[in-house]
């Protein structure tokens, strides 16, 4: 809106002052007469752009900038004075290359290519017509600056080219960087195997989670979880199977976590989650789901093998930094290795 204001009101003006001149210098045909009612309409097509543009309706048209039909007004306004100077045509003509400026950045090269069209050719029958009525005093001068005028265009429109191309290549090169900036976030923020959140993520969360001192009436518990005796499944059933019970615990703790739970792999068959609850007992619930449904999984290449983990459970207290908590969790989940495997330990803060 404000571009539009500006070139409309800035050119409108310069336009409008060149002629303005032009008529006091005495070579607007038709004089002050003409000169009026001319300038009158111009500004008020001028004026009507702006407040179409003001009210918000160009927001249903196709494009909203409406920069084309914009131009190709501000031409038909250029070409319209030109039809009634008797000096100084090319002058305002050249008026052209400003409304191209405005046009190269934001249209298309076929809308930049039209527009020149537009006033080369406008130009061509303003000269004609004026010769057929003999009001060309100098018609070889007039042809000459006209080709000029072509020219010149002609170089703009090039270039204007060789610029949409380079904004282009601009755009395309700038959605790849999005692209890869997403992909090196994700990287950063997930595991690749299993897309649960990455131990570098995990540390971040739990020190934020730490940090804040209490969550309304929320506790955050922690839980160590280690799957059993997962060197042997890998070395009875191979590494690619390994990975496949790898991938399906995650599965789990999407299905059997909540909303406001994470999981994170913090690496090999190891994996902290957080689970924000009431009490120690609503954790222990979650989590013993949670074993249940690791136990009864079966596989395909290994009908008769059942997975089992190892949890090391507690919840955070008052004030304790994350490390505190990962050295208690990882304690827990020793002694429920040292018990004998496949159950959870639970203790709160000291
Ligand atoms: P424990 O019950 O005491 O935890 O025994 P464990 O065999 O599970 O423990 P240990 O830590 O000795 O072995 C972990 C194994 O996990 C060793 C390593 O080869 C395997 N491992 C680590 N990362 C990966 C992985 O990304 N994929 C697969 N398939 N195996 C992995
Ligand atoms: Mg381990
Ligand atoms: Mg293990």
């Amino acid at each position: 809106m404000r571009r539009l204001a500006f070139s409309l009101l800035m050119g409108g003006a310069a336009h409008t002052l060149v002629c303005w001149l032009i008529l006091q210098w005495g070579f607007f045909r038709g004089g002050a007469t003409v000169f009026y009612a001319l300038f009158g309409t111009i500004w008020a097509g001028h004026l009507g752009l702006l407040l179409f543009a003001r009210t918000g309706l160009n927001r249903r048209l196709n494009n909203p900038a409406m920069t084309e039909p914009v131009m190709i007004w501000c031409i038909l306004t250029l070409l319209a004075s030109a039809l009634y100077l008797d000096q100084g045509r090319l002058a305002v003509m050249a008026f052209f290359f400003a409304i191209l400026h405005q046009g190269v950045f934001r249209v298309r090269r076929r809308q930049v290519a039209r527009a020149a069209a537009l006033a080369v050719a406008g130009y061509a029958l303003v000269l004609l017509y004026l010769n057929a009525r003999g009001d060309l005093a100098q018609p070889l001068l007039e042809a000459g600056q006209w080709l000029l005028f072509s020219l010149v265009t002609l170089a703009m429109v090039l270039l204007a080219s060789e610029i949409t191309t380079i904004r282009l290549r601009l755009r395309e090169r700038n959605g790849q960087l999005a692209e890869l900036l997403e992909r090196i976030q994700d990287l950063a923020v997930k595991d690749e195997l299993t897309g649960l959140y990455s131990r570098r993520h995990a540390m971040e969360l739990l020190a934020k989670a730490c940090g804040q001192a209490r969550r309304g009436a929320f506790l955050l518990a922690v839980g160590f979880v280690d799957l059993d005796h997962f060197k042997r499944i890998n070395d009875r059933h191979g590494h690619l199977f390994g990975d496949q019970v790898l991938v399906r615990f995650a599965e789990l703790t999407r299905r059997y976590l909540g909303d406001k739970d994470m999981a994170a792999r913090l690496g090999g068959e190891e994996f902290l989650i957080m689970l924000p609850v009431m009490d120690m007992e609503q954790a222990l619930t979650s989590v013993e789901r949670l074993m249940s449904a690791l136990r009864a999984q079966r596989f395909m290449a290994a009908p008769a093998l059942e997975v089992t983990a190892s949890v090391g459970l507690t919840v955070v207290g008052h004030g304790e930094s994350p490390d505190e908590v990962l050295v208690r969790a990882d304690r827990l989940l020793y002694q429920a290795k040292a018990a004998g495997r496949d159950r959870i330990i639970t203790a709160g803060p000291p």
